[in-house]
């Protein structure tokens, strides 16, 4: 079947993109559906991005991105900036629909990322990188001894507030109920961490601020109070979800809900179909690791390539 590609690659962030440079370098041509919207991924609406390394003065999050990109087209990846809109996976040829054309591969790599939840209230998006962020771990540094709120009551919650005292002068943890759901450990160390506090009931209905954030608008749910919590940072840590619906019926999912892979392989539950990046980490989230997890995916593509002949 002269028409059955080796690879078809679903996702263009540093998983997709890295899954790419490898398959392409393998000469295995592989073809990438890159998304129509969101083409290259979660970093492309994020501003300087400090943590990726072989870059000491930080990187703009759409130029790391563009890089990528690139690189992968140099070796002669396809890129195609399509959703893909259907598959079916579990005959040895697996099938990918996107721009209403179905197409043919012996392997799919997964790499659709996931999407963290928003409050969805006014400033929120509009200030994305000048002070509301969503990953502690890659913009807590800019914090430094300032102070700052964190929205969520779970266990993510729990521990970006707890990283964020290192470098933030206090974290107030906004929460809309009167108790954390996080487990009791996370949010023991919480209470236990003096620079942390707590506003109970409480729901952020504006993220205030021009240039960047100033402060957030809050309201307690219960006496209907508002008033006006005066911060410079707001980490929203009320979950993400991955990019499973296209595969939810073929693909076994983790009890939280992400791609199950065969640890530490990138191996799905259907031969053939690898997944990487944040669509299986519910743990890491680092541009990094899906980057490192996308490799692995390609060189298992690979291996399973030359095991069919
Ligand atoms: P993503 O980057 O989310 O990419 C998913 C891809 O799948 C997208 O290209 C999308 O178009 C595509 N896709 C989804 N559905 C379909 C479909 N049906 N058809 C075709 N394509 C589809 N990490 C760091 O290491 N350092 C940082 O400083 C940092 N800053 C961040 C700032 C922000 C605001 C955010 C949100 C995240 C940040 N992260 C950072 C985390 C990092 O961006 C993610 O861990 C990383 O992007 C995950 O890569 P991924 O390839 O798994 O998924």
């Amino acid at each position: 079947m002269s028409d059955v590609r080796n690879v078809i690659i679903i996702g263009s962030g540093p998983a997709g993109y890295t899954a790419a440079v490898y398959a392409a370098r393998a000469e295995l041509r592989p073809l990438v559906f890159e998304g129509s919207i969101t083409a290259g991924g979660a970093l492309m609406n994020t501003t300087e991005v400090e943590n990726f390394p072989g870059f000491p003065d930080g990187i703009m999050g759409p130029d790391l991105m563009d890089n990528m990109r690139k690189q992968a087209e140099r070796f002669g990846a396809e890129l195609v900036p399509e959703d893909v809109t259907s598959v079916n996976l579990s005959a040895p040829v697996k099938e990918v629909t996107a721009g209403g054309e179905t197409f043919r591969a012996h392997t799919v790599i997964v790499a659709t990322g996931s999407g963290y939840r928003e409050l969805g209230v006014p400033g929120e998006k509009e200030l994305s990188g000048r002070g509301t962020s969503w990953c502690a771990t890659c913009d807590g540094f800019f914090f430094r001894d300032q102070d700052i709120a964190v929205v969520g009551g779970g266990d993510t919650a729990m521990e970006e507030a707890l990283f964020l005292t290192r470098f933030a002068r206090s974290v107030t943890v906004i929460h809309r109920r009167d108790e954390l759901r996080a487990s009791r450990i996370m949010a023991e160390r919480a209470f236990a961490n003096e620079k942390i506090s707590f506003l109970w009931n409480t729901e952020v209905v504006k993220v205030l601020g021009e240039e960047r954030v100033s402060g957030l608008k809050v309201v307690n749910n219960q006496t209907q109070e508002s008033s006006t919590l005066d911060v410079t940072g707001v980490f929203v840590a009320i979950g993400h979800d991955p990019r499973v619906d296209l595969f939810r019926d073929q693909l076994e999912l983790d009890d939280e809900g992400y791609l199950k892979v065969d640890h530490p392989s990138t191996r799905t539950s259907v031969a053939g179909v690898f997944a990487a990046g944040d669509v299986v980490d519910h743990q890491y989230r680092q541009a990094i690791t899906a980057a490192g997890t996308g490799c692995a995916a390609a060189l298992d593509a690979e291996r399973y390539l030359a095991d069919i002949g």
